[in-house]
């Protein structure tokens, strides 16, 4: 709100007080609606002090800003930015009244901001945490901006972020890097510390933002409380997790996308159909996904509504690259042939064993998904297609008995939805598919073949999938013995994390496995594990 539009408020609220004496607060709603939605920030408030130049709003209990800003979904024209108020970020409440809370912002061409090119005002509300989700427009194509939120007397830290290139741009060059699985109490956050130092025009992260549950060995710290399962819990674990100061750094450094996968709400869950087969599931769901909406970067069109919170969208850098943001989570049919034990969730089964997984009406992805992919595929006209999605697309299983199992959580367990993907990539003639995927806390590198069950059949995209940036991998000795039997991988390693690294040119594509020397360690260096190649126009991936 501008300081006039506050003034206009103000004394209307006054006149208000002056004419009826017992003025309630509902009424001080309702005259604030009449005036205009924006003024119930003003109206509901705690009392503002007035100070010389005007609103120096709320009293906080400590610094408001305690999260972090970020940014996020690079458009030509605009960005998405957020922050959220929480002076006591571990507490459900975040340390705050349950009001409506004014908090303005600004987008500068600048980091002093004196040149300021975008300013407004938002309301920040209880019901959604106190977040901020701020869509800028106006803004021009394929450069920096900083950013930063004012309340009361208060600034945040200020973000950098970048939009994306437009459709007349001339881009010959694009830096960005996909990340995934986050578990705060298995590894400091060390990775996103050098992924500042990447200095990429953006970045994705692909699922397992948080986790919801308390596991794992020589843990470095804990959670705070029990498995979230609630709104105030989720909310509690999110905040936890952006207090830590290198994934607020990297947040402020550039435009970040997003995919989730199954522990922002539960492992393993399918659609509406939770591990346990829990009846209350959805509305655990939608808890998490709203404590997601909260914390993220998100355009405020994403926001939930009823029971689904649409992730799935295409961020478009001119004719350069087009990627194509994937939810497997949110529309999947259940895993095939779960184990009876649990009711639900993945396990490893051969087609043999377990026909079901075959079934060509099953979907990863849901049938609506589908076909808006197939579409966006379609009318690509961009030199380089990135599907960003959560786990291994590759066939990834292990001989058994003569048969290849199948992990029913990953793509091997959807392969009829996999089969109409690749189907469409090759009938679109979509330029150079990269795949892009997390999930499986180890680094795997491979071609992705029309078939991915014969090692003889044609190749039509690159696959880069891992490995987490804190969660533990897998032993070498389950791991191992699946790269001689999948010969489409090209390289494949569980004991390393970090995150891949990517150049795209008009030439080629050059991705970079970064790994930490120590993720037990805040301070830990980091290097270079493998690098590989995509050439312009020959499907596939290349070492370098
Ligand atoms: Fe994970
Ligand atoms: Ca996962």
């Amino acid at each position: 709100m501008t300081d006039e539009r506050f003034d206009r408020a103000q004394r209307l609220i006054q006149r208000m007080r002056a004419q009826l004496p017992q003025v309630t607060r509902r009424d001080v709603v309702r005259a604030a609606f009449a005036f205009g939605a924006s003024s119930i920030a003003l109206a509901l408030a705690p009392r503002p002090a007035r100070a010389a130049g005007g609103f120096s709003g709320p009293r906080f209990t400590g610094y408001p800003f305690t999260l972090g800003v970020a940014s996020g979904y690079p458009r030509p024209d605009g960005v998405s930015l957020w922050t959220r108020l929480a002076p006591e970020p571990l507490r459900a409440d975040g340390g705050m009244q349950p009001d409506m809370i004014h908090v303005e912002w600004q987008v500068a061409s600048d980091d002093k901001f004196a040149n300021i090119v975008r300013k407004g005002g938002v309301r920040a509300v209880p019901e959604l945490a106190h977040s901020v989700h701020v869509d800028v427009r106006g803004l021009e194509p394929g450069r920096w901006y900083w950013y930063r939120f004012i309340c009361g007397n208060e600034a945040s830290p200020t973000g950098r972020t970048r939009t994306a290139e437009g459709p007349g741009g001339r881009l010959d060059k694009l830096r960005f890097a996909v990340a995934s699985c986050q578990h705060y109490e298995q590894a400091y956050f060390a990775a996103h510390r050098h992924l500042v130092a990447e200095d990429l025009d953006l970045m994705f992260f692909v699922g397992d933002y948080i986790y919801e549950s308390n596991w794992g060995d020589d843990l470095v710290r804990r959670h705070v409380g029990p498995e979230a399962n609630t709104l105030a819990r989720y909310r509690v674990r999110h905040a936890q997790y952006k207090t830590d100061p290198d994934l607020q750094a990297s947040h402020a450094a550039m435009p970040w996308a997003f995919t989730w996968d199954d522990h922002e709400v539960e492992n393993d869950y399918a659609g509406d159909q939770g591990e346990n087969l829990d009846p209350g599931f959805l509305l655990r769901r939608a808890a998490a996904y709203q404590a997601f909406f909260e914390h993220m970067p998100v355009p405020l069109t994403m926001r939930p509504k009823a029971n689904e919170m649409r992730i799935y969208d295409t961020l478009d850098y001119g004719d350069f690259a087009r990627f194509y943001l994937v939810d497997n989570r949110q529309y999947r049919d259940p895993q095939a042939c779960p184990d009876a034990y649990k009711g639900g969730g993945s396990t490893d089964v051969t087609a043999k064993e377990c026909p079901f997984v075959m079934e060509p009406s099953r979907s990863m992805i849901g049938l609506p998904q589908e076909q808006w992919l197939d579409g966006a595929f379609a009318n690509s006209r961009a030199r380089w297609n990135v599907i960003v999605q959560q786990t291994i697309f590759s066939r990834f299983g292990t001989l058994r008995d003569g048969e290849m199992t199948r992990w029913t959580d990953g793509w091997d367990g959807y392969p009829a939805t996999r089969e109409r993907v690749l189907a469409s990539l090759e009938a679109h003639r979509v330029r150079n598919p990269l795949v892009l995927g997390g999930d499986i806390h180890a680094a795997v590198v491979a071609d992705v073949r029309r078939d991915p069950d014969r090692d003889d059949s044609p190749v039509v995209a690159a696959e880069f999938c891992g490995t987490s940036i804190a969660s533990q991998g897998w032993s070498e000795a389950m791991f191992n013995p699946r790269l001689p039997q999948n010969p489409h991988v090209k390289y494949g390693n569980t004991t390393k994390r970090g995150y891949i690294a990517f150049e795209a040119s008009a030439q080629g594509c050059d991705a970079r496995l970064r790994v930490l020397d120590n993720e037990k360690m805040r301070s830990s260096g980091i290097g270079t594990l493998a690098s590989f190649r995509v050439e312009d126009g020959k499907p596939g991936v290349d070492k370098a």
